[in-house]
């Protein structure tokens, strides 16, 4: 069977991977071109979501597909691409130990009871590696990978299945307008923490987050949500404004941290609700998107049912 995958943010590669792994003999194209929402994510997953710690619909089986595809990646490239550290999630606005917390001389288990939760099984993703080694391994399976923007679904008449994992180049396609979707950029900074600040090993959430990153001292302060001037550049001055309003208080040497980085992308987002849509478009074409900010914890468990609906 020849197979095409379109998009290789975390959408597109966990289908990628999926197809080898129930169809090992397919010949397989990804195409993709341009900037990718996966390459700027933070890197958080667990299975919960809000203040009061929900489970997310199907959270606990997509958290176990999740983990189990990134622990395969990371034992066939053979180097770190995760860290299971924990997520440390603030309910207590204003608390007096948030800063500690944030600095790392706190331990989770002793703010938990008074200052939020402590999620042990949560995982911080480091995301550009990530997809380096997924793209590696499934170079080495023989992907051939096509580096081609495809403007229609028309486009890849030869092949039998086509997956369509766009994440925001969706809005191009006519079959993303029946939906009511929500496009949210969102920058992160990427940061060294000023001298005599440790960090903690988890990450720490509270309305926006701090997480950590596969170099020591350097963090990910995130994330802005802005609904103006989506499809514009990214700004480095605007996302460090936002992010010193959102952090001045929780952390007040906010203005110590070295900047060393901003990334930026664009959320896609369904407006009733916060699954992802997986539809078939035709008897070959199938779409997957609409992640919000999930992606890490439904786009491997999605792709499985992607791939699925394919075979069937
Ligand atoms: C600042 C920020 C922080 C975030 N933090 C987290 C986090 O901590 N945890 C989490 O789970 N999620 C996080 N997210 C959300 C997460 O990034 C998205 O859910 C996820 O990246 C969506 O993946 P995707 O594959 O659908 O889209 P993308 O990653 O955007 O990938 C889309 C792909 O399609 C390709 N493409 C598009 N159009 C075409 C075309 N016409 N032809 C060929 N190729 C095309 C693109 O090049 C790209 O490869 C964050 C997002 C932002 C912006």
């Amino acid at each position: 069977m020849k197979v095409a995958v379109v998009g290789f943010g975390f959408g597109g590669s966990s289908v990628a991977y999926e197809f080898l792994r129930q169809l090992p003999d397919c010949q397989l194209d990804v195409f993709a071109v341009g900037d990718r929402a996966s390459c700027a994510a933070s890197g958080m997953c667990h299975p919960y979501h809000g203040r009061r710690g929900k489970l997310n619909e199907n959270g606990l089986e997509a958290f176990d597909t999740t983990l189990k595809l990134f622990k395969e990646v990371q034992a066939e490239w053979g180097e770190p691409i995760f860290q299971q550290s924990g997520v440390l999630r603030i309910m207590a606005e204003g608390h007096p130990n948030q800063t500690q917390a944030i600095e790392g001389d706190l331990k989770a288990y002793d703010v938990q009871e008074k200052m939020g939760w402590w999620i042990p099984e949560g995982v911080v993703l480091f995301s550009k590696l990530y997809l380096k080694a997924i793209e590696g391994v499934l170079k080495k399976r023989g992907v051939n990978f096509v580096d081609q923007r495809i403007d229609s679904i028309d486009a890849l008449g030869e092949y039998d299945r086509v997956v369509w994992a766009l994440g925001s180049g969706v809005h191009h396609f006519e079959f993303s307008k029946k939906h009511q979707l929500r496009y949210r950029k969102g920058h992160a900074l990427y940061v060294r923490l000023p001298e005599g600040v440790v960090g903690g090993k988890h990450a720490y959430v509270n309305g926006g987050h701090f997480v950590p990153t596969d170099e020591k001292g350097v963090y990910v302060v995130g994330s802005t949500y802005e609904k103006e001037d989506i499809w514009g550049p990214s700004s480095l001055e605007r996302a460090r404004s936002e992010l010193r309003a959102m952090w001045i208080e929780k952390f007040p040497r906010f203005d110590e941290l070295e900047i060393l980085d901003v990334r930026s992308g664009v959320r896609v987002g369904i407006r009733s609700g916060y699954l992802p849509i997986l539809e078939q478009l035709d008897e070959k074409n199938v779409a997957i998107y609409g992640f919000g900010s999930r992606g890490l914890l439904y786009a491997p468990y999605y792709a499985k049912q992607a791939v699925k609906m394919c075979l069937s």
